[in-house]
């Protein structure tokens, strides 16, 4: 017997007794989470604290505000969603009854990852609960605090044997991977997302990847360079760069580099002052691990802003590196922290066969004024999204789906597209027994003739 065993067994006969398919308990156990959020939101802010160093404003803005709104929004359209939907019928079902019912899928597994630790964990739990199933809740081990807070706080607001939090670290995880889940959201990098996959792969379960990789940003000379460099700096920033949809890197011309630096340096001083490192309003590096690997990626190229680093504080200040070649580890792993290169490009057709020679992105970003050039990159290119002028607010647009392709990640969630996600779409044709109908149907049955295929 594994360690896990008993929790799933009682997940299981929970979810085989029915329970999780009544409606009104789905909305208690969501209204539950939304009391949790608003009961607990200063030691949510205060683990995040203790994790990341992260500022309380951010914090509120992308963590616990989000995480209200989305159980709310879901609240507020549950009742619709879960009604079976009839889609429109052709000649031939016209005296039938054909519809579409949303079935949970059973007993889920959501595996959250560390940089938005509570979010990224408790969202698609929310989804998952939405739709009638029971889900097994595994935080990421690397963000402490939060998990503690997961472990310790979320079973006092939820049913336990529907929905159980499993503290695991990788060996363990890959232990709980051998048990048969009936659905699979995983949130973390594109390397143990195959990992994920291949477990998966034993019993063909369905599942969701929301995994990493490098998401571009293209600048045309058409912008309002302050506003962009503003809203790629702070799309970078927000976190310290540890964000799945960071702009990694930014592509434009030679002239475009040297005017973006110069607002940088501007935009960087307006919001942490003068010593970077005094201001309360970035930051820091999860772990040294993570320290060092950034450390690495800040060889290649040259340093054209920032650069210092404080390893007793995993601090790394804001760096834009310049002159970087292709083959730069910086332009060849995800970065995830505050190291911005640029490579120059002629124009955006350069732009989009740089984008394109690469792993699809999660999201392209695309700074211009001019319609053509945004049709282009978005008619030209493959990624998990776009955001057109600003980075990362594409994001919190809960009728929008998010989610990768390729590389960076299969299926997506957030409102409505959550809620399909963990449900399986049963279709269901009904007819009635009477006569006329069978009298109609029959020319189907044997003994077959060219006369009855005629009619
Ligand atoms: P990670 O893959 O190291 O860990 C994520 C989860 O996987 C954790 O819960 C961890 O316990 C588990 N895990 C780690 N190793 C495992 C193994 N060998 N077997 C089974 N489970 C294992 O990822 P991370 O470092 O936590 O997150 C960073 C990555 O996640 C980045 O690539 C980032 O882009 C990506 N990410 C993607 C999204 C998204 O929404 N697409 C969001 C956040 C982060």
């Amino acid at each position: 017997m594994t360690t896990f065993d008993d929790t799933l067994q009682r997940a299981r006969s929970a979810f085989a007794s029915g329970k999780t398919r009544d409606i009104n308990f789905r909305r208690k156990q969501l209204e539950n989470l939304l009391r949790c959020y608003e009961e607990h939101e200063n030691d949510m802010i205060n683990a995040l604290e203790a994790d990341l160093r992260r500022p309380k404003q951010e914090s509120l803005v992308v963590e616990t505000e989000l995480l209200k709104n989305d159980v709310k929004h879901i609240l507020y359209h549950l009742n619709e969603w879960v009604k079976p939907e009839k889609p429109s019928k052709s000649f031939v079902n016209l005296m039938d009854d054909v519809q579409i019912f949303k079935e949970p899928y059973g007993v889920t597994l959501v595996i959250g990852a560390w940089n938005y630790p509570l979010q990224l964990l408790l969202v698609p739990v929310a989804s998952a609960i939405a739709a009638g199933n029971c889900v097994v809740i595994k935080p990421s081990e690397i963000a402490a605090n939060c998990a503690k807070f997961v472990a310790d706080v979320i079973p006092k607001y939820l049913d336990n044997d529907c929905y159980p939090v499993v503290c695991a670290g990788p060996s363990e995880t890959a232990e709980l991977l051998q048990q048969r889940f009936d659905y699979i959201f995983y949130t973390g990098s594109t390397r143990v997302g195959k990992i994920i996959h291949a477990a998966a792969n034993k019993y063909l379960t369905p599942t969701t990847l929301e995994l990493g990789g490098k998401s571009p940003v293209y600048i045309d000379k058409s912008v309002n360079l302050r506003t962009a460099v503003k809203r790629i700096l702070w799309g970078k920033l927000i976190n310290c760069g540890q964000t799945c949809i960071a702009p990694d890197y930014v592509l434009c011309s030679k002239e475009m580099q040297e005017k973006f630096i110069v607002e940088a340096k501007d935009v960087l001083k307006e919001w942490y002052g003068d010593n970077i490192q005094s201001s309360p309003d970035l930051s820091r590096i999860i772990n040294q691990n993570n320290y060092q690997r950034l450390l690495g990626l800040m060889k290649s190229g040259r340093v054209a802003l920032g650069g210092k680093y404080d390893a007793s504080e995993r601090f790394i200040e804001p760096t834009i590196l310049v002159d970087v070649k292709p083959t730069d580890p910086v332009m060849e792993e995800e970065i995830f922290g505050p190291v911005l290169p640029i490579f120059t490009v002629e124009n955006a057709y350069d732009a989009i066969k740089f984008i394109n020679a690469r792993e699809n992105p999660l999201v392209l970003y695309i700074f211009t004024s001019e319609t053509e050039v945004q049709n282009l990159f978005i008619n030209g290119t493959q990624s998990g999204g776009a955001c057109i002028n600003d980075t990362i607010m594409h994001y919190a647009v809960d009728v929008l789906p998010f989610g990768g392709v390729g590389m960076s990640g299969m299926g997506s969630y957030h409102g409505k597209y959550g809620f399909d996600t963990f449900s399986h779409q049963k279709s269901c044709l009904g007819k009635d027994l009477a006569a006329i109908g069978e009298k109609l149907a029959s020319a189907r049955y044997p003994p077959y003739s060219d006369q009855k295929s005629s009619l």
